[in-house]
């Protein structure tokens, strides 16, 4: 007969069962194939998750096993019907702002065919806005247009001349201003170009219109803030655009301290879902890094600053060892070699601030020069850098005990002289590279720099022969943020017309599993997420994607087709596909 004692313990019992749905059940997803970017067991089927992690992973008893012992007997069972998962791509550099605003309204020139086309595009703008509002675009590239030549202003400020205009070309290291820009920026043709960038002018010394690097700003300066949305709309904005591409992470190569909060804001309220590393701009850093310690947050870690060593290779603006192909001689006949837009020594400044504030420092290199330079740079800032030892250290998640633990970052190192890709590895920095601007420039990387040079352009198979930690990215809104897009450009280094066939310098294509690994578990390691995310493990977090086909063995052109199903971050399900 049950006691009364008995009674009330089979209730509790019965409660506690009744209660179950309540919490979160364990979903086990099986008969999937799973690429778990584990070298210990890489391909499985089955995957445990209960509150955002990962219990179990492995073979369907594997697994079975594993809940026995864990003591885990109810479970929601989703049969994936053999389907594909990969851990949640992770986009080693972006720019989450200028994404979302393209989402929002600022032009998107991309598609743009010529000059004409671009001008009709504002002036269809600007035929439904009010005369004094600023038209701000971007994407235009002239390399892709039968007249190559860079604009001039005349013809936009003929069409366009009651509104200023702005427009920022595909690489976001010029801009072209129209007459009215111009006026409210105060330019004159006395204006001076500021060290880093140059004010383009004609034979008769007039401004173009065109604005390279540094000199953006003149023009910049005067935009009215909040133009095209505030920061939080583009976040979200460019979030949702993100995850639906499959990116459960992403690096902000970029951002104000006022961006910063932003970002804080939105992890507070749950509103942010994808993971972000977000570094600081150069400029604000030192001021930065000594009022706030190194942030480490649930779904944001802001612990690096973003600095510039030269500008980008399509408006010359980066930085060579020697004279470019294309234009060796600079207006006065000097010889010409690209922009340096900072001192190496202001870099060295910056990562020894940086260390001893526990920060780390990713620095924009296009050019071999520049490369060169920040190499150099870095070296002289981690050779006499006395770390903290870890007795006297108050332990905390960002402690550099030796400076490979700081994961010191090149942004792009597009151009490389061979006789530094070692160096890479051997000071333990991470070259973060974007393979699709691989097969956009590839038109006319040979021109600007000779065929000869070109061999060390986009060179991620030498970088991973040298042992290198090598990310990936797309630049967004530069490339698109379909990181298939990437993964196939990665492997095979054609546009997606399959040009040129076999690739350009096809001597440095990477594996299908490189390609993935660099935009999972290496880009998680530049952003020190490796031990929660970046692979499909046991006590990391649930963050992965479910996507139409196997990337690993389909046709390698049908990579760039890839559609993503389902996204999820730490377990929830952030997007699905209608
Ligand atoms: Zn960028």
């Amino acid at each position: 007969m049950m006691t009364t004692r008995r009674l009330a313990v089979a209730a509790l019992a019965l409660i506690a069962l009744l209660a179950l749905p309540a919490r979160a059940q364990p979903n086990l997803y099986f008969n999937a194939n799973i690429y778990t970017m584990d070298p210990a067991q890489p391909r499985v089927d089955t995957m445990l998750v209960e509150d955002g992690l990962i219990l179990a992973i492995g073979s369907n008893r594997g697994v079975q096993d594993s809940m026995r012992q864990q003591g885990i007997r109810v479970v929601r069972k989703i049969d994936m019907g053999g389907k594909t998962i990969l851990p949640g791509l992770i986009d080693a550099h972006g720019h989450m702002i200028s994404l979302g605003a393209i989402g929002l309204g600022v032009l998107d020139l991309r598609a743009a065919a010529s000059y004409e086309d671009m001008v009709n595009i504002v002036r269809d703008r600007a035929s439904h806005v009010p005369a004094g509002t600023w038209i701000i675009g971007r994407g235009w590239d002239n390399e892709s247009w039968a007249d190559k030549r860079l604009p001039h202003h005349g013809a936009l400020s003929k069409a366009i001349p009651d509104n200023p205009v702005w427009l920022s070309r595909v690489d976001g290291h010029a801009g072209l201003a129209n007459e009215k820009a111009m006026q409210l920026a105060g330019v004159s043709s006395a204006m001076t170009s500021p060290a880093g960038g140059e004010i383009v002018r004609d034979q008769n010394r007039l401004p173009t219109g065109l604005f390279v690097d540094n000199a953006e700003s003149v023009i910049s300066a005067v935009i009215p803030e909040g133009l095209t949305g505030t920061a939080e709309e583009c976040i979200l904005q460019a979030q949702k655009m993100c995850l639906a591409a499959g990116l459960t992470g992403v690096h902000d190569a970029g951002l104000s301290p006022d961006e910063v909060d932003t970002y804080l804001r939105l992890e507070a309220s749950g509103a942010l879902k994808i993971r972000v590393y977000g570094m600081v701009h150069a400029k604000e850093a030192p001021a930065y890094f000594a009022e706030h310690p190194p942030y480490d947050g649930f779904k944001l870690t802001v612990v690096s600053a973003k600095a510039y060593m030269d500008g980008a290779m399509g408006s010359r603006g980066a930085w060579l060892m020697a004279p470019y192909a294309d234009r060796p001689t600079g207006p006065e006949g000097q010889p010409y070699t690209g922009l340096q837009v900072s001192q190496p020594a202001e870099i060295e400044a910056l990562v020894r601030d940086g260390l001893a504030h526990n920060y780390t420092v990713c620095t924009h290199a296009i050019g071999d020069r520049a490369n060169r330079e920040v190499l150099n740079a870095y070296a002289r800032a981690i050779n006499d850098w006395q770390p903290v030892t870890p007795a006297d250290a108050t332990p905390r998640r960002y402690q550099w005990f030796t400076s490979a633990d700081a994961r010191l970052r090149v942004e792009h190192a597009q151009l490389l002289s061979f006789d530094d890709v070692p160096r890479f590895a051997a000071m333990g920095v991470i070259a973060s590279m974007q393979p699709t601007h691989c097969t956009s420039d590839m038109r006319w990387v040979d021109a600007r720099v000779g065929e000869e040079r070109a061999r060390g352009a986009y060179a991620w198979a030498s970088l991973l022969k040298s042992g290198a930690h090598l990310a990936f990215g797309s630049d967004f809104p530069v490339e698109s943020e379909n990181p298939f897009l990437g993964i196939y450009a990665a492997v095979t280094r054609e546009n997606l017309d399959g040009e040129p066939a076999g690739g350009f310098h096809p001597e440095q294509r990477v594996t299908r599993e490189e390609a993935l690994r660099a935009y999972t578990i290496e880009a998680a390691y530049a952003a020190f997420w490796d031990e929660r995310v970046g692979s499909l493990e046991a006590n990391k977090l649930a963050d992965f994607i479910v996507i139409d086909r196997d990337v690993m063995t389909c046709d390698a052109r049908e990579i760039a087709d890839t559609k993503v199903l389902e996204t999820y971050s730490y377990g929830e399900l952030v997007y699905r596909a209608e």
